[in-house]
């Protein structure tokens, strides 16, 4: 005890000793050392040459201030929007996070295995974020050709659907498409990876969102979700994975997305009801980069367990309407006239 006190008076009196001989720094003060810098809270001074004196200079730091999101504010700039909705899914998925148990992967070894690497890891990826929702056998198929697909599928007594393609029919080099427990990636091109797009390496964690919406909301919810929805929210969750695997930044892959005029249109968002390739490009209303959007939007204004909540009511409600009222506390109808009004802010043109 005695010791202990003498020890903090001898620190005492050598502070004072070394405060007394030191030189006050000041605006104006003279100083010793051109170039010499004492750095402050709120700023720095340099000795800096004044004549033939030396005299400290003080520069007050610049606080740079972020925007903070304002839920369901139409003033959001985009990257505000953007961050928020980034920052709400991954605190969510590392708090919900957990080790899936259930895949199973069927991989054609024609592909490309970096490719199909990607397609492994990514749906992984999903499948552990998602693991409070959903544990559940999840089959992914790989291959080339649909063929192939066809086979796996009889081996383990799978019904495929119908027709000769398993994801319907298209002219794109690659096909995904997803069920209530299984994924077909089509993966036409031999140099596949040369004619990837960034949003290719969204969908594996986007058709695995579609298998969440099926465990939360059953088959019909699909028929009561409205595209830019099902889809918008799908492809949220996919370009985030990818995002957070590091193969494209986040706002690369939407950049990429919200700019393709099939979707970027000066139509309501209310207008993007149902995905309907057929009707030929010009009358498309692609419901992906749109839906993304207003994804963001939902997320960052009331957090990942009301957005996924939507899935949950919808379905116990049997209404898209009712179930987003529901989740979110906001009518279906004042949300569209916000996304409307906010979105020329956040990379879509406006309604016209
Ligand atoms: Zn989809």
């Amino acid at each position: 005890m005695k010791k202990a006190l003498s020890f903090a008076i001898v620190s005492l009196l050598v502070l004072n000793t070394n405060s007394s001989h030191a030189a006050v720094i000041k605006n104006g003060a003279t100083c010793s050392k051109v170039g010499q810098i004492k750095n402050i809270s709120t700023g720095k001074f340099t000795c800096t040459k004044a004549g033939k004196k030396l005299k400290w200079v003080f520069k007050e730091k610049l606080v740079e201030i972020k925007p903070i999101f304002q839920p369901w504010s139409i003033d959001n700039q985009e990257e505000t929007l953007i961050s928020a909705a980034l920052e709400k899914y991954s605190a969510w998925t590392k708090a919900n996070q957990g080790k899936y148990s259930n895949a199973e992967f069927y991989i054609d070894s024609r592909v490309d295995p970096t490719h199909s690497k990607i397609i492994e890891d990514s749906s992984r990826r999903a499948q552990d974020a998602f693991v409070s929702i959903r544990n559940a056998p999840y089959k992914v198929f790989i291959s080339g050709e649909d063929a192939w697909i066809r086979t796996k599928l009889a081996e383990l007594n799978m019904v495929g659907p119908p027709g000769t393609s398993v994801c319907g029919n298209s002219s794109a080099p690659n096909l995904y498409c997803a069920g209530n427990d299984h994924a077909f990636f089509v993966i036409r091109g031999s140099n596949s990876l040369l004619t990837m797009q960034k949003s290719d390496y969204q969908t594996p964690g986007h058709e695995y969102f579609h298998v969440v919406q099926f465990s939360m909301g059953g088959s019909q919810t699909f028929g009561l979700m409205p595209s830019w929805f099902a889809e918008g929210s799908a492809n949220f969750v996919g370009t985030a994975i990818s995002h957070e695997l590091g193969y494209f930044d986040y706002r690369l892959t939407r950049f990429e997305e919200i700019r393709k005029p099939t979707t970027n249109r000066s139509i309501p968002l209310a207008s993007f009801q149902r995905n309907d390739s057929s009707v030929g490009l010009n009358n498309w209303l692609s419901p992906y980069g749109i839906g993304q959007v207003a994804s963001e939007f939902i997320v960052a204004s009331v957090g990942m367990d009301a957005f996924l909540n939507i899935i949950k009511y919808t379905n116990e409600l049997n209404s898209f309407e009712q179930g987003f009222k529901k989740a979110t506390n906001l009518e279906l109808s004042e949300f569209y006239k916000l996304f409307d009004a906010g979105r020329i802010n956040w990379g879509i043109q406006a309604v016209k």
